[in-house]
């Protein structure tokens, strides 16, 4: 996934990203707070981690907020006529000290969460909300931008100026700027309040992860799981003060290994109960009331802006455009994968019947079982493919397939010379092939307390070429589990496509190529952003990723050709499992949303809106309601969920791109794909883009292909319908 301004958890958040950049050469008397000051140092100046402090956050965040204040004051106030370059490109030059703060913020709250940066989240986040209301409700300066939004076809605007007008009057629009006086103060009462109850829904999934874990004292509850599996909870444990035990956290990256591996059925179960009561074991960290009264503001906030309902205004500016059609698309997947379900439980029920288990396949049953039937329908062992997936050797191949798909070389930055905010952390410079500086890259790969779960992009500083050439910083963060000291890293498969798939992102950030920050790399429409990379994670599986760093961390050699090919054979195995697992949970967000304003009771809707929709009894959601991040610790995926599902369909058609052409390297492919998706940001409607690189739409026919499900008729190649 992708992390936007945390900080903003308000409606708002992608106009202040829009609103706020600027080139603070006007050092200000408070630039003595190093957080404050403008980054300085090689690759166009880095954040000062190694003088930052917690501290610093609050006074920083006042600081940056008064100083765009008083910047966007002025441009409202400017005498002269309202024209792009005092309005728009003025609004873009805002702000650069909150930028920078934010970046640390965020920062903070996501990888070095700990008591005192929660006590400043818990005070800031609805005081950056009222901020941010403050800016959009700015009569005067929303009256200059719609001025310069009339005039945008006549007034000699580039096509990016002009889509940056539209993005930025939109947002206003969208975020109450057209409101009365009274309806802007009540907007703003709910942003706060919001604010307030994500962060307080975010602080308490943490809390149960960091809080509760299955320690284990025998070796001989241990059976089943692989050797790397096993160091790593050693590891864990040892760094909770439990030296010769076992500790899997209540973390993804811990939990799944076991769920895969263990023997033990009680303990597996154990740990899954764990793992899907996140925020909803009762007591101080559970969720539930929280996220009624969260669903209740946000219906209020959609008919207080004139939409009918929260899903509605979120997708007015979605690829997607509006809830049915993200709702079509969700349902034309449902009906195969829950069939595909029944048939790969049938498998695993069958093999449990074979062994004599006498059980009937539950939820802490299904990746267990899966395996084993990988095993016996492809011969394919999950354990057999780990010791070649060592992560250094993967972060190389992730290079490689940089260079030859970007153009784009990676070399280590002296520590030295760049100050990161944990020892985990390293900095790689990326240059062109004229050795021209492209950006940085922050790499932060292993789980830690108070780092959240999952894995993640982050854009430190975005592309932007406007008022000098600023280079872009992004990084890209997971939650591996720490070998012991000097040996590999083992990663499992899918873990492996998610890094490649954080590295899309990446690619993403480093690929832009426009003039202002506010439609810069990926700060595109949510449904589109997962697209890239989507995309890059097909790569692992090529043969020249795979020949040249999926080497055995003993041997050395590389995977075996036979093993590749049951991999690929493998391919749409447990296709059923991974897309039901996504979709419940893509679609009890979209239904929870379009529920209007009646008071929900979030375990009770979620139990019988899925039993409506005939969700299998052997899978749970991979998010449930009250640890529902991406849903309820911001508005950022809020009833866009399904963008995954949606930015899937465009991955696969792309992919076929490559394959109908000269294969996965195609030089004239790539260059397309360059041109009109990685490096344009949100200067181009991102269904235009789409178009100029494939010529035509995507229909829903390659993401069917992809997972292994059958072809609606009406899905197939030759029709892809054109605009
Ligand atoms: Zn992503």
């Amino acid at each position: 996934m992708l992390l936007k301004s945390i900080v903003a958890g308000a409606a708002v958040a992608a106009t202040l990203a829009a609103a706020a950049s600027a080139n603070a050469a006007n050092a200000a008397p408070e630039a003595a707070l190093p957080i404050t000051a403008p980054w300085t140092g090689p690759f166009g100046g880095v954040p000062a981690f190694d003088r930052v402090t917690v501290e610093q956050l609050k006074p920083g965040l006042e600081i940056g907020m008064a100083e765009q204040l008083a910047e966007i004051d002025r441009i409202a106030a400017d005498p002269a006529a309202p024209t792009f370059e005092n309005t728009i490109a003025a609004m873009e030059r805002s702000g650069r000290t909150l930028d920078r703060v934010s970046t640390v913020f965020g920062i903070y709250s996501s990888t070095l969460n700990d008591e005192a940066v929660q006590a400043v989240e818990r005070e800031m986040a609805p005081r950056l909300a009222e901020f941010s209301d403050r800016i959009t409700q700015n009569e005067a300066l929303f009256k200059r931008i719609a001025a310069v939004y009339e005039a945008r076809g006549t007034s000699g605007l580039t096509p990016e100026q002009q889509r940056l007008t539209w993005v930025i009057y939109t947002d206003f629009a969208r975020s109450g700027a057209k409101l009365d006086a009274a309806a802007k103060q009540q907007l703003s009462a709910i942003n706060q309040k919001l604010a307030s109850l994500y962060t307080k829904f975010s602080q308490n999934v943490l809390a149960d992860e960091n809080d509760q874990q299955l320690v284990i004292e025998s070796e001989a509850d241990l059976a089943g799981l692989p050797e790397p599996v096993r160091a790593g909870a050693a590891q864990v444990a040892a760094s909770r003060g439990k030296a010769g035990q076992w500790v899997i956290a209540n973390t993804r990256s811990s939990v799944e290994p076991f769920l895969t591996y263990a023997d033990r059925r009680d303990l597996r179960e154990k740990v899954w109960r764990m793992f899907v009561s996140r925020g909803d074991n009762g007591g101080a960290t559970d969720n539930n009331a929280i996220i009624t009264e969260i669903l209740q503001l946000r219906a209020e906030r959609a008919k207080l802006l004139g939409y009918e309902t929260h899903a509605h205004w979120r997708l007015e500016n979605s690829m997607a455009k509006n809830p049915a059609r993200a709702m079509e698309l969700m349902e034309a997947v449902w009906t195969p994968a829950v069939a595909r379900v029944h048939e790969e439980v049938a498998d695993m029920q069958a093999i449990a019947d074979k062994e004599g288990a006498g059980i009937r396949i539950e939820p802490w049953d299904y990746r267990y079982y899966a395996e084993k039937v990988r095993k016996a329908k492809y011969d394919l062992d999950e354990t057999e493919i780990t010791p070649y997936l060592q992560l250094e050797n993967l972060r190389e191949g992730m290079f490689y397939m940089a260079r030859e798909l970007f153009g784009f070389h990676f070399k280590p930055v002296d520590p030295a010379k760049v100050p990161v905010y944990h020892p985990d952390v390293r900095v790689w410079e990326v240059n062109d092939p004229q050795g021209k500086l492209v950006g940085l890259w922050y790499f932060d790969p292993y789980a830690r307390k108070g780092k959240r779960s999952g894995a993640w992009m982050n854009a430190y500083r975005p592309q932007e070429r406007f008022d000098g050439d600023v280079k872009t910083i992004v990084s890209n963060n997971s939650n591996f589990v720490k070998g012991k000291p000097g040996e590999p890293v083992l990663i499992s498969w899918k873990d492996a496509e998610t890094l490649f798939h954080e590295f899309g992102h990446a690619l993403h950030g480093l690929s832009s190529n426009v003039n202002y920050p506010g439609v810069s790399g990926t700060r595109v429409a949510r449904d589109y952003v997962e697209f890239p990379s989507q995309l890059l994670e097909h790569w692992l599986s090529t043969p020249e990723i795979l020949d040249r760093y999926a080497l055995h961390y003993q041997t050395g050699k590389p995977i075996p050709k036979e093993l590749v090919a049951k991999i690929k054979k493998a391919d749409t195995f447990n296709q059923g499992f991974d897309t039901v697992e996504y979709l419940s949970s893509a679609l009890i967000d979209m239904k929870l949303h379009l529920a209007g304003a009646q008071k929900i009771d979030p375990d009770r809707f979620e139990r019988e809106t899925l039993a409506a929709l005939g969700m299998p009894s052997e899978i749970v959601m991979r998010h449930r309601t009250p640890q529902f991040n991406h849903v309820f610790a911001g508005d950022g995926y809020s009833a866009g969920y399904y963008s995954y599902l949606w930015s899937d369909t465009l991955t696969a058609d792309a992919w076929e791109a490559f394959t109908e052409a000269g294969g996965p390297w195609d030089k004239a492919v790539a260059q397309r794909l360059r041109d009109h998706v990685f490096s344009v940001g949100n200067t181009v409607d991102p269904a235009d883009g789409y178009r100029a690189f494939r010529g035509r739409d995507a229909g829903i026919g390659a993401l069917m292909r992809k997972r292994g499900f059958p072809v609606p008729p009406a899905a197939a190649p030759a029709a892809a319908k054109s605009k």
